[in-house]
């Protein structure tokens, strides 16, 4: 099998995973020279996310984006609110502040595949001159009717007669679900102004242990698990210069738990929808260990659990550059 993103030969790694709906089953190349893996075939992608938004209050993993659309607007500084949330909004609101502190004007940016339109809608809201656009025409209406008119529905490919105006193109939690990451990345940069800057933020297979397979969303949500060595020829490839982001801020103010292991063994993994697209796990109440740690939170304490608790299970918190989702600053080379 030649890999979609390098074109290397890739290994099988994994034959049958289950698929994020009942019944499809997916195989898992492992891919030596671009350090990805990806799931095979890549189909399916297109219809799932209708599914999943249907149900998107009883789904594990995606009942927050729902909360932070519907929050978002409410807050003092939407930007911050979601900055403090996940580490991929972090990344993106650190290194626009600092780019836009540099240049000392207004940067113009655009948010591909925008979504529910709540990251859109903070940059808006943060000073930024911000298109989201998003290819589903349901999402574009759903995130104008809450945030207004920030988004167009069109391909990136549609964008492209606009010539290289944007500072900025981010690409937040994006790559991992295109089939044809390549075009979608090389027109990244031809709608990035010269020396624009197009941020990725993906899973980082980099953070899991050694021998782990797909540690990710299951096909076909996610098509691809991407290294920080794949971000490196990613960025060879585009001819761009390539910084990885720094996550040591957002883990010195976050007690995230390393639990690289987040979802279980590809062998033990099980759909999340059955054939008819109805949900077959359910959100689970919060562990009586999370309810201690709030309570701990509440008196003042929590400083104190968590060292007994890292005794005792020997889990300890997330420190240091790396963590579950990488981000890279790609900055577009000169003639590209
Ligand atoms: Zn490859």
């Amino acid at each position: 099998m030649l890999c979609p993103l390098c074109g290397s030969d890739a290994v099988l790694v994994h034959a049958g995973l289950a698929g994020y709906q009942a019944p499809a089953r997916f195989d898992v190349y492992d891919c030596g020279l671009c350090g990805a893996e990806f799931s095979w075939p890549m189909s399916g992608g297109e219809a799932i996310y209708e599914r999943i938004y249907r149900s998107i209050k009883s789904i594990p993993g995606y009942s927050r984006y729902l909360s932070y659309a519907e929050n978002v607007a409410k807050q003092a500084s939407p930007l911050d609110y979601l900055a403090n949330k996940e580490e991929s909004y972090w990344a993106t609101a650190v290194t626009l502040r600092a780019l836009r502190e540099r240049s000392g004007r207004q940067l113009k940016v655009l948010d591909v595949g925008s979504g529910m339109g709540y990251l859109t809608y903070a940059l808006h809201r943060d000073g930024f001159d911000v298109k989201g656009v998003d290819v589903s025409r349901k999402a574009v209406e759903t995130a104008e009717a809450r945030f207004g008119r920030l988004f167009v529905c069109s391909s990136l490919e549609d964008l492209l007669h606009e010539g290289p105006g944007f500072d900025v193109v981010i690409l937040n939690q994006l790559v991992e679900h295109v089939v044809d990451v390549r075009s979608l990345l090389e027109n990244a940069v031809k709608v990035a102004s010269p020396s624009g800057r197009i941020l990725v933020t993906t899973p980082n297979r980099s953070f899991s242990r050694n021998g782990a397979v797909w540690e990710t969303d299951l096909p076909p949500v996610h098509y691809w698990w991407f290294s920080e060595r794949s971000l490196e020829y990613i960025s060879g490839h585009l001819g761009c210069d390539l910084e990885l982001f720094d996550f040591s801020g957002f883990y010195s103010a976050h007690y995230v738990r390393e639990n690289r292991a987040i979802f279980p063994s590809a062998n033990a993994r099980r759909h999340f929808l059955d054939s008819n697209g109805e949900p077959c796990i359910k959100l689970q109440p919060p562990p009586m260990d999370w309810w201690l740690e709030r309570l701990a939170e509440k008196v003042g304490g929590a400083g104190g659990y968590r060292t007994v608790r890292e005794s005792l299970t020997g889990e300890r918190r997330i420190s240091g550059k790396r963590g579950r989702v990488s981000c890279a600053i790609l900055t577009k080379g000169v003639g590209k």
